[in-house]
């Protein structure tokens, strides 16, 4: 048995690390002063979260140029002087987030340089979500959201913060295929395309997530399908919302003058919080301009997939 940690153990490492990590203290600190505010749709809500330190992140440039250019800021010999990990199992480490979205956030990176994919890798993020059961656990795809989609990493946030948590149970939603203990359903107009497996047993969901990953699309150029993950245990069940993507960036991104909105759309997002790095963008934006986003970055044909799972599972 892998020795994992704790939701209390990374607690602990947080609390240490704010201590003695003054980048990671006054983004923590700056994070509690942001500015916020809500969309209200029919059944759901999309927050929106003005936060200049995820810049960095939204702005990356994630090329094949630019990244080898780069030092890669998630291999354990570029690490901050003061940043202090926690091992997870043989290959991964835990570490806090200095650019927090969540009033608790951690990245968690293989500690080997291998590129960002999950198909090898979905039962590690199960196990992520047993081991630290007061948080989310989320991956983002190398073009669908990661800032370093060369060096494979999760990040882990606070349980209570994305609008999905909630929502997932009481939106409008079809059960395309189920067997004692497991369930696939997607959620219906949600602005997003996403598929939710609700399973009692670890082994169901990543046999589960296998066969809906097979079917799925990989499109010119990519390594993987394009999809967001977060998951979480509720109720001694699994929870795994997979959100499926068209788009890395929507057209607001790159368009020049008044309608540029910088908005990299990632796993935090498709939760429903939307992560806004410019003032003026978060001050402009309306819930029209939110929608766009949402449908443009989304996978089109949701009804021909749900129609092919309901057939093929
Ligand atoms: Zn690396």
């Amino acid at each position: 048995m892998k020795r994992l940690v704790t939701s209390e153990q990374v607690q602990e490492l947080f609390k240490v690390q704010l201590e003695n990590w003054q980048l990671a203290r006054e983004n923590y600190l700056a994070l509690g002063r942001i500015k916020t505010k809500r969309f209200q749709y029919d059944d759901f809500e999309i927050h929106l979260q003005f936060n200049p330190a995820r810049l960095v992140s939204s702005a990356a440039k994630t090329d094949n140029k630019s990244l080898k250019e780069r030092k890669c800021f998630l291999c354990p010999a570029n690490l901050p002087e003061e940043q202090r990990g926690l091992p997870f199992g043989d290959d991964y480490q835990v570490l806090v987030n200095p650019f927090p979205i969540f009033p608790e956030h951690f990245t968690i990176p293989l500690l080997k340089h291998l590129p960002q994919s999950l198909s090898t890798r979905f039962e590690d993020m199960l196990d992520m979500a047993t081991a630290l059961d007061k948080y989310v656990i989320f991956y983002n795809g190398p073009r669908c959201g990661a800032s370093a989609p060369d060096h494979a990493h999760f990040q882990a946030g606070n349980k209570g913060f994305l609008p999905i948590e909630k929502e997932w149970k009481s939106i409008d939603k079809e059960l395309l295929w189920e067997r004692t203990g497991l369930k696939l359903y997607t959620l219906k107009n949600y602005l997003r395309s996403v598929l939710i497996i609700e399973s009692e047993h670890k082994t169901d969901a990543a046999e589960l997530f296998k066969s809906v990953y097979e079917m799925l699309e990989v499109k010119a150029g990519e390594e993987e399908p394009m999809f967001n993950v977060l998951t979480w245990r509720e109720e001694d069940k699994w929870i795994v919302c997979l959100f499926l993507r068209e788009k890395h960036r929507p057209a607001c991104y790159s368009i020049e003058g008044d309608g540029n909105l910088l908005l990299s759309p990632g796993a935090v997002d498709m939760g429903g919080v939307l992560i806004i790095p410019l003032e003026k963008d978060f001050e402009k934006i309306t819930k029209e301009d939110v929608s766009t986003v949402f449908r443009e970055v989304r996978l089109n044909d949701m009804d021909k997939l749900s129609m092919r799972l309901k057939r093929e599972l």
